[in-house]
């Protein structure tokens, strides 16, 4: 068997096997196994190292003694594994390359080939360069053993080699080989999973302080690989200042136990100089004390989703027209005030509430367009006019909110009014268009001693309001009379919440007489609330609550339904009520809440109401407050069938340009020129004048307030055709007013209803 060309193949007892080429034993993988598989069995106990995949593993034996080379055929095949045999280097590297053994066992010194230049050559192909090879040497001596190694040898064994002991170091050192090759695949699984990942990884040695960082790491910060070192400040001095602290903290925390993962968020300055967001991940090895000696980690770069994430709390907490904070920041920064106020007594700070004048009208005369840049503009200017830390925010609409913080006194913030002022008062240009506006100022302070941001912008805001309500473009400061009043209304808006709830409200009714018979031609529906505590209230105690809180809009509903179903009842009952009319009041807010058309509508069909039986008083009040609208409105009302009154006639503009411009059936001259008149010819002249241009523009007139019986006998004089007053009738509920008619009635009519 021996020759220049040969080598040998053999599970223990070297058999021939067919195939033969140029002395070499041709052996494919599964003629191998299949072999093996014959073998197996002469060693149960000794089964040989798995391969990792069933098969038997097989060994190269190369050495150019043929004693050694049986030996080991016969102790490893005994042992279960398949053995090729080589005599010298040359046949070694072709029996490796066409068997591919699992494992190498070479002599050091042998023709053709010497030992360490075949370890070499093995070594060279990427492919087998994980084969275990053990050097057969000589006695122990170190300087082939050097060579040996460096040759790229995995283990060695002495000569004379120990038979017994060989099958189990083989098995060992496959095992090995499986072991390293596995970690090795599960390295380069994670390095590639974390390059998929974009993540660069790090691993910190922390008892010796030094840190390995990938190239993918390094990378990420803009640096090659060379360009960053080991040292734990490669990372740590790179963090944004105000991030040091944060990571630090995380490090500590989970290093000592007291989180379960590593995890921290940081800005780290890169290569140019501009930071980047990254979140770092990792876990600890823990020592015997259960502190963190390595921690093994990744890092993410997250600059998007922070940039994402900071646009989206940008657009939440400010006013997407002029970037100004909104509402909500605003408030979160005047809660801080307020905490800081508490702390410290000397700290003072003001909220400014400003509303621009007449917005409105430049707003519905020059398009949204010009609305919108006129904002912009008049944020631009205040934000000019500001001290460094004032903070201003755009509440909404034309409302802006100014937090002055760290105020010395009141002068510091009359000061900064001025200014705003000043610059709100010259033009603004709108595409041609030169306008001029102004704002109403409110100012509260913080020595009033808030607790709620909320407390103190509401009396800011009922500040402004005064402003406004003298005519604007000037500033009101918020005072106690005022907080009494502000917590007064907010007390009667709950009660009159409650009141809707509980249905404490009732419809009073006043009688309306024709002055030319004396006899009752219509009734006015009067609100009431029955309050638990306070008894029966006029609207002048709530009305203003109600209408300011809206829920005037509902309430008003229900009084002119209640209204339309008692005069069908009276109607019912009594033949001459049948031309009796109903007057309802209807307010400036809910002339302007959609829908009163529709609601008219439908409450003549539910209540069967005769329209022209249906009057709606309407203040002139109300139709300077809502301008167009109102017509439109009213107009529509008018549709219906429904007649309408000016109320209150005399106490606003008395305009008789409204008479014109509105589709009015009635007139009520305000009870202000009748009360008590008797004796005063001036108010009897005015009285007189108004019935006369009323008449002249086909309006029936309606005296209002006759209070006394002397008031009652002069307008009989004067040419009005209908009262109401006192003198009359105090109004009452449904009750009274019938026990009223009832007195009223002649005995022969009282009989027939
Ligand atoms: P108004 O529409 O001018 O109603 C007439 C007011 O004059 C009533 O006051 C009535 O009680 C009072 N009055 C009647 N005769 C005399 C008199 O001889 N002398 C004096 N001094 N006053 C007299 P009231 O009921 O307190 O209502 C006040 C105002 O509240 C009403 O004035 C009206 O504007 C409003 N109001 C009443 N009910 C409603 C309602 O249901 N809806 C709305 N929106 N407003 C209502
Ligand atoms: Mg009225
Ligand atoms: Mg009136």
């Amino acid at each position: 068997m021996e020759g220049d060309n040969a080598f040998e193949e053999s599970n223990g007892s070297m058999p021939e096997l067919e195939g033969r080429v140029a002395g070499v034993s041709v052996v494919s993988r599964p003629e191998l196994s299949e072999a093996l598989s014959e073998s197996r069995g002469t060693d149960e106990k000794s089964s040989p190292a798995e391969t990792g995949n069933g098969t038997s593993p097989v060994i190269l034996i190369a050495d150019d003694d043929a004693m050694v080379r049986m030996l080991a055929a016969s102790s490893l095949g005994k042992s279960g594994f398949k053995v090729i045999a080589a005599e010298n280097g040359r046949d070694a590297l072709e029996a490796f390359q066409r068997y591919r053994p699992d494992l190498v066992l070479c002599d050091v010194i042998m023709p053709s080939i010497d030992g360490y230049d075949v370890c070499r050559l093995i070594r060279k192909e990427p492919q087998t360069g994980h084969i275990p090879i053990l050097m057969l040497t000589g006695l122990e001596d170190n300087e082939s053993i050097n060579r040996a190694f460096a040759a790229g040898a995995t283990d060695f064994a002495t000569k004379p080699i120990n038979w017994g002991l060989l099958a189990h170091r083989v098995r060992y050192a496959l095992r090995a080989s499986r072991a390293m090759r596995e970690l090795k695949l599960s390295e380069q699984r994670y390095a590639l999973a974390a390059e998929g990942a974009n993540d660069g990884l790090w691993d910190w040695d922390i008892d010796n302080d030094q840190i390995y960082f990938s190239p993918r790491w390094k990378s990420m910060l803009g640096f090659k690989d060379g360009e960053i070192g080991t040292s734990p400040g490669e990372w740590f001095n790179r963090l944004h200042p105000d991030d040091k602290a944060s990571v630090s903290a995380a490090v500590s925390a989970h290093t000592e136990g007291r989180r379960d993962m590593f995890e921290t968020e940081y800005r780290i300055r890169t290569q140019t100089g501009e930071y980047q967001w990254m979140v770092a991940r990792g876990l600890a090895v823990r020592d015997e004390n259960g502190m963190g000696c390595r921690m093994v980690g990744s890092q993410t770069n997250i600059t998007k989703r922070k940039e994402a994430e900071y646009q989206l709390r940008f657009e939440a907490l400010h006013d997407g027209l002029t970037k100004l904070p909104n509402r909500a920041l605003f408030l979160d920064r005047l809660n801080h005030s307020i905490q800081l106020a508490k702390r410290n007594a000397s700290y003072l700070f003001a909220v400014i509430f400003i509303d621009l004048d007449r917005f409105k009208v430049i707003n519905d005369s020059l398009g949204h367009l010009h609305g919108d840049r006129l904002l912009i503009e008049v944020a631009l200017r205040i934000k000019s006019a500001l001290r460094d830390g004032d903070t201003l925010a755009r509440l909404g609409g034309d409302e802006f909110t100014i937090l002055c913080e760290g105020i010395t006194d009141i002068n510091s913030v009359t000061r900064l009014i001025d200014r705003i002022m000043n610059v709100l008062g010259d033009p603004i240009d709108l595409q041609g268009q030169q306008v001029v506006t102004a704002a109403s100022m409110g100012i509260a302070f913080s020595s009033s001693g808030y607790d709620n941001p909320e407390d103190i912008l509401r009396d800011a805001d009922a500040a402004m309001y005064r402003a406004k309500a003298v005519g604007g473009s000037s500033y009101v400061l918020f005072d106690e009379a005022m907080h009494r009043q502000a917590m007064e209304f907010l007390t009667l808006e709950s009660e009159l919440r409650v009141a809707v709830e509980k249905q404490q409200f009732r419809v009073y009714f006043q009688p309306i007489l024709d002055l030319r018979n004396d006899q009752v031609s219509g009734f006015e529906a009067l609100l009431r609330w029955n309050h638990p505590t306070r008894g029966v209230l006029l609207p002048e105690a709530f009305l203003s609550v109600a209408e300011e809180s809206r829920l005037i809009v509902n309430l008003g509903r229900w009084v002119l339904k209640e209204a339309c179903r008692q005069l069908v009842c009276w109607q019912q009952s009594w033949p001459q009520a049948r031309g009796w009319f109903m007057s309802v009041n209807i307010g400036p807010v809910e002339l302007a809440a959609p829908g009163l058309v529709e609601f008219i509508a439908e409450t003549i069909e539910s209540t069967t109401i005769d329209p022209t039986c249906l009057k709606l008083e309407i203040t002139e009040n109300s139709l300077i407050a809502n301008g167009p609208a109102a017509l439109k409105t009213m107009k529509k009302i008018k549709s219906l069938g429904v007649k309408l009154s000016i109320d209150d006639f005399g106490t606003g503009y008395s305009s008789f340009n409204y008479l014109h411009r509105f589709p009015f059936d009635a007139l009520k001259i305000d009870a202000s020129f009748i009360s008590n008149f008797d004796q005063d010819a001036g108010r009897q002249e005015i009285v007189r004048t108004i019935s006369y241009l009323a008449h002249n523009l086909g309006l029936s007139v309606v005296a209002e307030g006759s209070e006394t019986e002397g008031d009652f006998r002069r307008l009989k004089k004067l040419s009005c055709e209908f009262a109401q007053g006192f003198s009359i009738s105090r109004p009452g509920d449904a009750e009274q007013m019938e026990a009223f008619l009832v007195s009223k009635l002649t005995p022969s009519e009282a009989s027939a209803s």
